[in-house]
């Protein structure tokens, strides 16, 4: 059940409390990737000068102070020039003072915009992590991707990474990919572990909505693996991968020495974020709300000085519930029900009253989780059917208890 929000709460939503983790979302890109459906563009002809304009007044308008985490993402940041990240991320300063209180600054990137200035650059701006955008190390898949770098500038961005000692690396890859072999992929991954990476965000492919790859995919012009190709690729890469020191904290991401992504598991704990930029999403108070994506209409409504806001909603209790479970199981650490009420805002847990321990029973039963002193955890056989299995709870949104639960927090009813 979603509830109508009021003027009160749409001033609220305007601002976060201090420390919430932010989100900064800049759109623009060399190329649109084939298999992309993340709200970005191509740079060229762009009004790039006067979107950051507006996303530089959007950050003072309403970014947190002190957020505890921040992600750069798009689209491509390290598209930016170096006078254009220092004044981005002096707005970001001078508005939240974030090089004071975040323990994570990650900025995504990519090969073909990455080099060893810049990441002195982003270094001294407070950037503590880097994210560069690998996807596949063959050239003849790079170019089925639609990819402007060569294998040759991910290694060499890699390198310039390297040149400044404490940031986090992590890479981004995609696998089953259509015509990989298993072997093609074990090779490639053998080559990334070389590197050393902190942190690997790998994929299996995905054919999005609205995405050209999706087009060709329902045209015949490429056609996806099998099922079962798509689980030895999955199984094989979490068995690798645990081997070489870096497990499986979530289902596509892997860590060393518990580097995890905090601003991500921050996301998976169904956290409060604050989302800037065009298209970015915020969850505050307990409502979520998207900017608009139009880039005209962006930056002709911050020179104005109103919301970017284009859509809100308020999830009733029983929906966050069941948000909570559906992020909550995509990390190995599992979750609690009684934890799972809190990430969701509802008081007093009780066993009797928890109709998310009915679903997770029942998958218990199916042998797709698994219960250890009170944490729910997805088994072997779940992992691979997370998404499915997940999915589940969200079925929660249409619970309607025998007996309501008792006062709910103020605001979030
Ligand atoms: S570079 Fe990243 S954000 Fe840009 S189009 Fe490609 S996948 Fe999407």
């Amino acid at each position: 059940m979603t509830t109508r929000t009021t003027q009160r709460d749409d001033e609220l939503s305007l601002s976060a409390p201090r420390g919430t983790p932010l989100y900064v979302h800049l759109p623009f890109c060399e190329a649109k990737c084939h298999y992309c459906d993340f709200y970005s563009v191509p740079a060229e002809g762009q009004n790039v000068a006067g979107t950051l304009d507006a996303i530089e007044h959007e950050i003072r308008e309403r970014a947190p102070e002190h957020p505890r985490t921040v992600f750069v993402g798009g689209g491509t940041p390290s598209l930016l020039g170096i006078d254009q990240l220092k004044r981005l991320f002096g707005t970001l300063e001078r508005r939240s003072g974030f090089s004071s209180s975040a323990r994570e600054v990650t900025v995504e990137c990519n090969p073909e915009s990455l080099n060893a200035e810049k990441v002195r650059c982003l270094a001294d701006l407070g950037v503590t992590r880097l994210s560069i955008g690998f996807q596949s190390l063959r050239a003849e898949t790079l170019e089925l991707f639609g990819r402007v770098h060569s294998v040759a500038q991910s290694f060499r961005a890699y390198e310039a990474a390297r040149s400044v000692g404490h940031l986090q690396v992590n890479l981004d890859l995609i696998y089953a990919i259509p015509g990989q072999a298993l072997s093609d992929w074990q090779a490639d991954l053998e080559r990334i572990l070389a590197l050393g990476p902190d942190h690997l965000s790998a994929y299996n492919l995905t054919f999005e909505e609205d995405t050209l790859f999706r087009r060709w995919l329902e045209q015949g012009r490429v056609r996806a693996l099998n099922d079962e190709a798509e689980l030895e690729f999955f199984q094989w890469t979490r068995a690798r991968l645990r081997r070489a020191g870096l497990p499986a904290y979530e289902v596509s991401n892997f860590a060393s020495n518990g580097l995890f992504c905090a601003h991500n598991v921050n996301y998976w704990h169904n956290g409060e974020y604050l989302g800037v930029g065009p298209s970015a999403v915020s969850k505050i108070r307990g409502r979520r709300f998207g900017n608009l994506k139009p880039l005209g209409e962006y930056r002709r409504r911050m020179a104005e000085g109103s919301s970017a806001e284009a859509w809100h909603e308020a999830p009733g209790p029983w929906a966050r519930l069941g948000e909570t479970w559906w992020l909550g199981l995509r990390l190995s650490e599992g979750l609690r029900a009684d934890e799972a009420w809190t990430r969701a805002g509802i008081p007093d847990w009780s066993d009797a009253a928890d109709p998310a321990l009915e679903i997770a029973r029942r998958m218990g039963d199916g042998g797709w989780l698994e219960c250890t002193e009170g944490t729910w955890r997805l088994t072997d056989r779940g992992w691979p059917l997370a998404d499915a299995v997940a999915r589940e709870f969200l079925r929660l949104k249409d619970h309607v208890p025998s007996a309501a639960p008792k006062a709910l927090p103020r605001g979030l009813s």
